[in-house]
């Protein structure tokens, strides 16, 4: 008999994780319905009664119908009003549940807050949640931030390892939820092993599908730009802001699972990276994240 139980998938971790690419392979099984950054909600209600011309603010719609300014046929405008109107709940995973014919939805908020909040709920279901840990290593996290925010690297890293304290924490208090953790590091380049690994982790069959998940479509909200590079046909183009163009000239033409970005190296200069392993907690954390800290500091001093 088909196991019918209901799966609610949170994906924690920092910004730049690399988790877009890793919940576009999830929403491509076919038990798996990827809902992207559900903790946009909030903004989806008190924005509904507008109509946003700002690609980044977007009301009722996923981020490619968005981008292809088509009608969503699972955010439409009446179903965001319907699910905001009652207050924001655990209850969300149900309704997507029905609305999409999946047993499992993955949110991919990776805000620890989130999964507080949605733990707090009264129809929290601990028994049917999952929690899976997308992790990047430091000096990539810092590169990153401080390229977006021009905030110190020393900054980066103390976001860095709050964030994933704060997952781990997250996930691991009260009733501990099933958790595992996923290094971007090794998904991109092993991401048949990874997605097996995550299946098993989950209880579901991995199908070679996955490793072509853009052949399945995608109703996500949010996430990271250059991973939707792969849904676009010949004469489709991102209508992005600029500050993600070179992300994702960065990406485009490169094979999926063939590739890990690796622009921190060169990015961040020695004093920045001795900067970042000066913020304490963080060399600890990378080990604890399973990186082996001996292999990185290799990578990222004889560059
Ligand atoms: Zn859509």
């Amino acid at each position: 008999m088909e196991n019918k139980r209901r799966l609610n998938i949170f994906i924690l971790g920092t910004p730049f994780c690399g988790s877009t690419l890793l919940t576009n392979c999830l929403n491509s099984h076919k038990d798996l319905f990827t809902a992207g950054e559900l903790n946009r909600m909030p903004a989806f209600k008190q924005f509904a009664h507008l109509r946003m011309n700002d690609p980044e603010i977007y009301t009722d719609k996923c981020f490619l119908c968005n981008q292809r300014q088509q009608e969503c046929p699972v955010w439409s405008h009446s179903f965001v009003n319907e699910i905001c109107s009652g207050g924001i709940n655990f209850s969300i995973y149900e309704i997507l549940a029905q609305r999409t014919g999946k047993k499992g939805i993955v949110d991919s908020s990776k805000d620890p807050g989130w999964l507080s909040k949605m733990r707090q709920s009264s129809n929290f279901k601990p028994d049917q949640t999952f929690v899976i840990h997308v992790v990047r290593n430091p000096f990539a996290f810092a590169y990153s931030w401080k390229k977006k925010t021009g905030m110190p690297v020393w900054k980066g890293a103390e976001i860095w390892r709050d964030i994933n304290i704060r997952a781990i924490m997250t996930a691991n208090h009260d009733i501990s939820l099933p958790y595992l953790v996923v290094r971007y590091e090794q998904f991109a380049v092993n991401t048949e092993t990874e997605l097996k690994r995550i299946c098993s982790f989950l209880g579901i069959e991995f199908s070679e599908g996955m490793l072509k998940f853009w052949e399945v479509p995608i109703h996500s909200i949010g996430g990271n730009a250059s991973a939707y590079l792969p849904y676009l046909k010949e004469n489709e183009s991102l209508n992005v802001p600029k500050k993600w163009h070179e992300g994702i000239r960065h990406h485009s033409g490169r094979k999926f699972g063939e590739h890990v970005d690796r622009r921190w190296i060169q990015g961040l200069n020695f004093h920045e990276k001795s900067e970042i392993l000066k913020i304490s907690g963080v060399s600890d954390t990378t080990t604890l994240l399973g990186y082996n800290l001996a292999d990185i500091l290799k990578e990222a001093f004889t560059a």
